[in-house]
């Protein structure tokens, strides 16, 4: 293995699930519903494997669905994309964060990120021999934000992009219109791309509208937007994303993304598009479960004895574990199967200063009722 790789070994992800599966634990580690699609969409994917669609579509990703992604961009925020040229299907949202990244910058160049960050930012970054620039995300009265100079003071010479994740997985954070402010003035005065990952873009609660970075001005030029359908209706198996963003960014991660994968499999692709374009009410309905059975597992979390921070968007809470006198999440989550039969994610995997993220755990609430109710029940053999 290359030395640039060396450190990054297997996913927490993987070992997570590996050891719920193991034990026989209760998963709320890895972010993975456990209800399916919408039924219709999922017949679209059976009708187009019947109906033929089984050999390499289009690299750029199949007409229908470039078409659709432009169209919902359209009418949800007002952007526009052009169907041919401004859009690429990608293998996932983390294909096109790969792809972006190793298309955009060389070796040596600065990306931003706001820690904690998704795992797969820091291992594209290092693939592209770039180095990832961690502003620290800290609550501020149970939400987590950064500190408009802390960010500034990130930005060297050799800053050439910052990745925005919002909503934002870990934290469960959707960026204000202020703090995606603030990000937009540096990239404009300092000439840095934006890479927004917003795969949680239709996961928010409360109320809390999801701002596209691109939508503020002077952004949509500089912007390449990514997003995919795992989360928005409920097939993560799927691994259908795609970018949007003006045609010069567009050719150049797509010339990176025909070496990686060439094209993505192609009966998704169709369902997706039928999912963008005739699921909306479904994925209103998933919002709103969502956010029930968000109330439903911090409830159960702080009678089990965590602080629990709230989210306002995607599938995770984040517990503080040191009223329950824990002091170290990864212990605990190596632990939690034996002492709870749950299965968690330890947040300090995903910072570059893992003391800032040690007393934080990560349970996801993208299951059914009555698997948060037994994992809570478990959980209060803690205290
Ligand atoms: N970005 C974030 C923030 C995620 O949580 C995930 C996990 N779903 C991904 C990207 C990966 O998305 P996909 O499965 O579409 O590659
Ligand atoms: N995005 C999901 C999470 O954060 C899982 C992604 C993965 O397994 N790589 O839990």
């Amino acid at each position: 293995l290359v030395s640039r790789m060396r450190a990054f070994g297997t996913t927490i992800f993987a070992e997570m699930s590996a050891l719920a599966l193991r034990t026989g634990s209760i998963n709320l580690g890895q972010g993975f519903p456990d209800t399916d699609g919408p039924a219709a969409m999922l017949e679209e994917a059976v009708r187009a494997i019947r109906s033929g669609a089984n050999q390499y579509p289009p690299g750029p990703g199949v007409p229908e669905l470039r078409q659709a992604v432009s169209e919902h961009r359209a009418a949800r925020y007002g952007l526009d994309y052009a169907a041919d040229g401004e859009v690429l299907v990608t293998v996932g949202a983390t294909e096109a964060v790969a792809a972006t990244i190793l298309a955009l910058c060389e070796p040596g160049d600065e990306v931003i990120a706001f820690e904690p960050y998704y795992d797969s930012y820091a291992a594209s970054i290092a693939l592209a021999q770039a180095r990832l620039a961690a502003v620290t995300l800290r609550p501020v009265e149970g939400r987590f934000t950064f500190d408009p100079d802390e960010l500034r003071a990130a930005v060297t010479p050799r800053t050439r992009a910052i990745l925005v994740n919002s909503p934002h997985n870990p934290t469960g954070t959707v960026f204000t219109r202020e703090e995606l402010t603030v990000i937009a003035e540096l990239c404009r005065e300092r000439g840095l791309v934006a890479i927004t990952d917003e795969v949680y873009e239709h996961l928010t609660f409360d109320g809390v509208e999801h701002v596209p970075l691109a939508t503020l001005p002077g952004m949509r030029e500089r912007t390449v937007m990514i997003s995919s359908a795992g989360k928005t209706f409920s097939v993560t198996g799927w691994k259908t994303g795609w970018v949007c963003a003006p045609a010069e960014l567009v050719r150049a991660v797509s010339t990176v993304k025909q070496f990686l994968t060439f094209t993505a499999g192609a009966p998704w692709q169709l369902a997706v598009a039928h999912g963008l374009r005739h699921e909306s009410a479904w994925v209103e309905e998933l919002r709103g479960g969502l956010q029930d059975k968000r109330d439903r597992l911090m409830e159960g979390l702080a009678a089990a004895g965590f602080e629990v921070l709230r989210p306002s968007g995607t599938y995770f809470v984040q517990t503080d574990i040191r009223p329950l006198g824990f002091t170290d999440g990864l212990e605990l989550t190596r632990r939690l199967p034996e002492l709870a039969g749950v299965v968690a994610i330890p947040t300090q995997v995903f910072y570059d200063h893992p003391e800032r993220g040690r007393h934080f755990v990560r349970f996801a609430f993208c299951k059914k009722e009555a698997v948060i109710d037994e994992a809570v029940a478990r959980l209060k053999r803690l205290s």
